[in-house]
């Protein structure tokens, strides 16, 4: 795999990092890293911090306290929010091009490649609103991968979509991180994908009295080699799973 010989560089360090928003601590002294080729699922109640997080590590929400260290320049990341955002009047194709890093010599037949690769042949003279709401995602995964970032960030992206398009999506996003190589960082409400998805589970654990924020624990779950289909079918995923839920019925205690 792609990548594999990079799986400890450190990329992001969050050391202590807090937020408060008006004097309501959101989260406290969170602690860990995001290391290259990742898949970290960030899973945590309703109102944990989670797109809060997401936003501070975006850089577009101002972090209260703590440090976010980039470990090496230039760290390139690109989002997927919760929403397709393409522009409508753009065809398929032409979002992804959007996202193509300037300087590519054939930015077009970059494009293609990618919109293959999220199993969308045939549809890239397609408008947004011709488009199913999974093909519109997918439309957007492409386009974050286009511009060869680092990392991807991902705000619940399949919280939008029926179950049926869930599972299918949950595999290509899957099928794309491993292949590509690139380290992909995703909140989710749903221990099921965080526990079959990851290579680490960040979650969130709110305040019993909720004058404190929450606080985050880092669960190691699967190398990132194993095959979508043998942690699926592994009695280690009912473990990843029961871990996920302990973690959080601590919370709910
Ligand atoms: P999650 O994504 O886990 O559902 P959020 O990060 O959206 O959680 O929200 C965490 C907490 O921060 C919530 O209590 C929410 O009300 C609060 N919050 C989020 N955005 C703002 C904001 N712009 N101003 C004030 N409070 C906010
Ligand atoms: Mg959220």
């Amino acid at each position: 795999m792609e990548g594999e010989r990079y799986e400890r560089e450190t990329l992001i360090k969050l050391d202590d990092l807090s937020k408060v928003y008006h004097e309501n601590p959101v989260f406290s002294r969170i602690n860990c890293e995001i290391s290259r080729g990742d898949f970290i699922c960030v899973v945590g109640p309703s109102g944990s911090g989670k797109t809060t997080l997401l936003r501070c590590l975006l850089g577009v929400e101002k972090i209260s306290s703590g440090f976010i260290y980039q470990e090496s320049d230039g760290i390139r990341f690109t989002y997927v929010p919760q929403q397709p955002t393409l522009l409508p009047w753009r065809s398929a194709l032409e979002n992804v091009v959007s996202g193509i890093f300037p300087g590519v010599s054939d930015p077009k037949a970059q494009a293609l490649e990618i919109l293959k690769l999220v199993g969308l042949v045939g549809k890239e003279n397609a408008l947004p609103r011709q488009l199913s709401g999974g093909m519109q995602q997918r439309v957007s995964f492409a386009r974050a991968l286009a511009s060869a970032p680092d990392i991807v960030f991902m705000d619940e992206p399949f919280s939008a979509l029926d179950e049926m398009r869930r599972a299918e999506l949950g595999r290509l996003v899957f099928d794309l991180w491993q292949r590509s190589g690139v380290t992909f960082v995703m909140n989710t409400h749903s221990i099921e994908d965080a526990s079959i998805l990851s290579t680490k589970v960040w979650v969130m654990t709110p305040a019993k009295d909720r004058t404190g924020g929450a606080s985050l624990r880092v669960l190691d779950t699967w190398p990132r080699t194993e095959s979508f289909d043998s942690r699926k079918a592994s009695d280690s995923q009912a473990t990843v799973r029961a871990a996920i839920e302990r973690e959080i019925s601590v919370v709910a205690a």
